[in-house]
């Protein structure tokens, strides 16, 4: 089996706050991928180089409220 490694990264989608995780693997070759929020569509990363990512979940740690304060572009 190929060494692979795997490293669990957490992103944060900058629409709604909405927090997921992402498995990151890397390649030896260059891949390139966006990944987009399923609340508000809006793109939580985009990535380009020698490595992927896959399986992401959405991690439903924060109450709604903290999850605007996140979100917080309202001034
Ligand atoms: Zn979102």
């Amino acid at each position: 089996m190929a060494n692979s490694i795997w490293t669990i990264e957490e992103f944060t989608c900058p629409g709604c706050g909405m927090n997921y995780t992402a498995t990151k693997e890397d390649h030896t070759e260059q891949h390139s991928g966006s990944f987009k929020c399923s609340i508000c569509n809006g793109v939580v990363h985009t990535w380009s180089g020698h490595h992927h990512f896959f399986g992401w979940t959405a991690v439903k740690t924060r109450p709604p409220v903290f999850g605007r304060r996140w979100a917080g572009v309202e001034w």
